[in-house]
């Protein structure tokens, strides 16, 4: 360090060369051997190129004079500004005072303790609005894991609707297909009912069994083309007779299923050209009663084939018997009493015994008349309306 000389030492301000009055130097001196050190050469030269803002502090800070070297012109130039900022802070004093004053005045029936209730309850509800948006800030976050489940759950079930729009259409097509073919299927089914009404109306058991009667003239009656009497001009032999019964048995046996009749006192065989009727007495016993006969002609007749004929004529009256019970209007063509036939009050026998043939003739005429009817019968009664 040099030693301390009056040629050292500058004024803080202008620069300029000071001399400094040796006792201050010695002061100096003096201070810095006892005490800690003053600011050095580097501080002022850093204080002086361009930290001229401490140039107050240094002032202040300086114990000697020689702390803080200033020329006497900076120093006056220094204390009068420092008057003016005085005096000028000294009126900013006296207006800020004023001001007090004034809102002292105007202020003066201000109720401080209503306004401190006031700030309170403001306080209050400023710490009961955190709470409240605390528990806002609690709900909205619930609201949000909601919305997010929500979210999710929408995903899964638009996922689902998605595969039940799918299969809602494969269904539709499928329906689709379904109804077209019950379309089809129900015009099948007109077209099925249509033969069927046709096919009703053909009435089959007619074609079937063709029975063939002209009451007018001598002609002998017939069944299939097969003779059912016998004439002195047309010998019509056993052969064809049986094979007529045959076809007479076999019609009354189709007539009295169709009327879904049910008896167990006659039972029908029909087996052609020796066909017979079984007929059940009261007591159990059974007797056979054939529907064929052969040999001679001479007699007239045959005694077994006319208790076949009288089983045979009470077999139809039964199944006329039910007829009219299914429909009152109906009406056989002839009355049966007992063994006859009744034609405009004439009865004509059905045996062959003791008969003639003409007579014989006749009432299976009137038979085949009667057996006749009731197929029409049966037929209009099984046809659908
Ligand atoms: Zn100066």
């Amino acid at each position: 360090m040099s030693s301390p000389t009056s040629s050292a030492f500058i004024c803080l301000n202008c620069q300029g060369a000071l001399k400094l009055d040796p006792s201050l130097v010695n002061r100096k001196h003096d201070r810095e051997s006892n005490s800690r050190k003053s600011p050095s050469e580097t501080e002022i030269a850093e204080s002086l190129s361009g930290q001229s803002r401490n140039l107050l502090r240094l002032i202040c800070d300086a114990e000697v004079p020689s702390d803080a070297p200033i020329c006497k012109e900076c120093s006056e130039a220094l204390l009068s500004g420092m008057d003016s900022q005085l005096k000028s802070l000294e009126e900013e004093c006296v207006a800020h005072l004023q001001l007090i004053e004034d809102l002292k005045k105007q202020f003066s029936d201000a109720n401080i303790s209503a306004h401190q209730q006031t700030l309170y309850d403001l306080q209050r509800q400023d710490k009961d609005m955190e709470s409240q948006l605390a528990a806002l800030l609690r709900e909205e976050k619930e609201v949000d894991d909601e919305i997010i489940n929500k979210r999710n759950r929408l995903e899964n079930i638009q996922e689902e609707e998605k595969k039940l729009w799918a299969d809602f259409r494969d269904n539709h097509s499928e329906i689709l297909k379904t109804d077209e073919e019950m379309k089809s299927i129900e015009a099948q089914i007109r077209y099925a009912d249509a033969q069927h009404s046709r096919l009703a109306a053909l009435n089959a058991l007619d074609l079937c069994f063709h029975i063939w009667v002209d009451m007018d003239t001598p002609a002998i009656a017939e069944i299939n083309g097969f003779r059912l009497g016998r004439l002195p001009d047309r010998l019509v032999d056993w052969t064809e007779i049986n094979a007529a019964w045959g076809q007479c048995v076999l019609l009354l046996e189709v007539l009295m299923e169709r009327m879904g009749f049910k008896q167990d006192t006659y039972i029908l065989v029909a087996m052609g050209s020796h066909s017979s009727i079984k007929v059940k007495k009261h007591t159990g016993e059974i007797t056979i009663c054939p529907l064929h006969g052969s040999g001679s002609w001479n007699p007239f007749g045959n005694n077994n084939v006319d208790s076949g004929i009288v089983a045979f004529l009470q077999c139809l009256e039964i199944l006329q018997t039910a007829l009219r019970a299914a429909d009152p209007k109906f009406e056989p063509a002839y009355a049966i009493r007992k063994d006859r036939l009744v034609q405009n009050g004439m009865e004509f026998s059905v045996k062959m015994m003791l008969n003639g043939e003409e007579r014989w003739t006749k009432a299976m005429k009137l038979l085949l008349s009667n057996l006749k009817l009731a197929v029409a019968r049966v037929s209009a009664l099984r046809t659908p309306s």
